[in-house]
């Protein structure tokens, strides 16, 4: 799959998006162009590995900025874009919906509108190869709620939250787009990530960040919640596939088939600590002795699963870690990259924006 394209990534200083920029960068020859507006959950610090590379260029541009987004197609002349920028936090959302509904409808909107009349200026090969890769979630299917079934990739939109409505939205913008002007779109919709470089405030980094600390372990509810989780890095190689080898217009649903209560992600991730670093200044026992009920989320979904059935028969791709092995690699990485964590939790992160270098 290795090809010599120029690919914008929006997003791309976000924890799936650096991922995604990093992959491209170290494993393909393809062009990287990375369009992200520096949110607080956007961070340079994430593509230090890959800022000096010659293939990688980054703009800071908000894709609700369509002069911008404009210019950045025109001088970089993209075969694909992939767009990932969007405000992704669900409790975020909760708080104050309307950087959601700006940033992932109206952003994904004028996106599109520019994107759309960069391709239609195309021609020949150019024009039919290009791809728009819309990067979605599964909580626009809304929940399961202990139904023993899965979501495929014709399950009816439900979303309960802002973020996921403000997603089901988008997603629907991008089918309008190909069915009325026959962009050449595809969609993903992904299970929830983890792994390396991810934001604090998600639970598995915010886990870890809490044991290191000695400080207690929040639970939302009962704990019993399922979700279905993926490793970051299965995931941006299932979407170079989908961009690649995918058919135009369709949705491909990505899971990693590894549905985990909440309770036992926080437990495995204590019993990983418990071997790695095993707590003596608090005298714990173990990490769990942290784990602390916390009164629920609301509206709070109960299960999610994905059928990834369709990406993997139809375009060959598979997930390659295991739950077992995924966390252990990413308790392994905060442990490692401590000051990565400490940049974000003293702000320092932010300062690198600015031209300030951060040791
Ligand atoms: P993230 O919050 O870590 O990163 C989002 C990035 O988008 C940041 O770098 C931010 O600066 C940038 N951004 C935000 N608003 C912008 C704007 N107006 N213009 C330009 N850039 C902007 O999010 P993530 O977890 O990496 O998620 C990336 C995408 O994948 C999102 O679209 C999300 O809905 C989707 N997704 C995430 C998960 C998950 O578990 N994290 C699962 C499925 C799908």
């Amino acid at each position: 799959m290795n090809t010599n394209k120029t690919i914008l990534v929006t997003g791309g200083a976000g924890f799936i998006g650096s991922e995604l920029v990093r992959y491209l960068l170290e494993n393909t020859e393809n062009t990287v162009v990375n369009v992200d507006k520096l949110t607080y959950s956007g961070n340079l610090q994430s593509l230090v590995s890959v800022a000096s590379n010659e293939k990688y260029i980054f703009k800071q541009i908000d894709i609700c900025d369509e002069n911008e987004l404009k210019k950045v197609l025109l001088e970089n002349k993209p075969d694909i874009v992939m767009h990932l920028a969007a405000e992704s936090h669900v409790d975020r959302s909760i708080e104050g919906p309307k950087e959601f509904i700006q940033t992932n409808i109206v952003g994904t909107f004028i996106l599109l509108e520019q994107v759309k009349n960069y391709w239609q200026k195309l021609n020949g090969s150019k024009k039919n190869d290009f791809r728009f890769l819309h990067v979605s979630t599964d909580e626009v299917y809304g929940d399961l709620n202990g139904k023993e079934d899965y979501f495929i990739e014709d399950s009816a939109y439900d979303p309960s939250s802002p973020y996921s409505a403000s997603k089901a939205s988008s997603d629907h913008l991008v089918r309008a787009w190909f069915r009325t002007y026959q962009l050449p779109v595809l969609i993903t919709n992904c299970s929830n990530n983890y792994g390396p470089y991810q934001f604090p405030e998600k639970l598995i980094p915010h886990i870890i960040l809490n044991a290191i600390e000695g400080k207690k372990l929040p639970i939302y509810g009962d704990g019993k919640q399922i979700r279905d989780w993926l490793y970051v890095n299965d995931h941006v190689r299932a979407l170079l596939t989908v961009a690649l080898k995918g058919k135009v217009g369709e949705t491909y649903n990505i899971g990693g088939n590894n549905e985990v209560k909440n309770i036992e992600v926080v437990e495995k991730i204590c019993n990983i600590l418990d071997i790695l670093i095993p707590d003596k200044l608090n005298r714990l026992n173990s990490y769990c002795e942290l784990i602390e009920y916390v009164q629920d989320r609301p509206g709070h979904d109960v299960r999610y699963a994905i059928d990834n059935t369709k990406i993997k028969s139809q375009l060959g791709w598979e997930p390659k870690e295991s739950f077992k092995s995924g966390m252990q690699k990413t308790v392994e990485w905060y442990l490692d990259n401590l000051p990565w964590l400490d940049n974000i939790q003293n702000g320092s992160y932010k300062l690198e924006r600015i031209g300030v270098k951060i040791q």
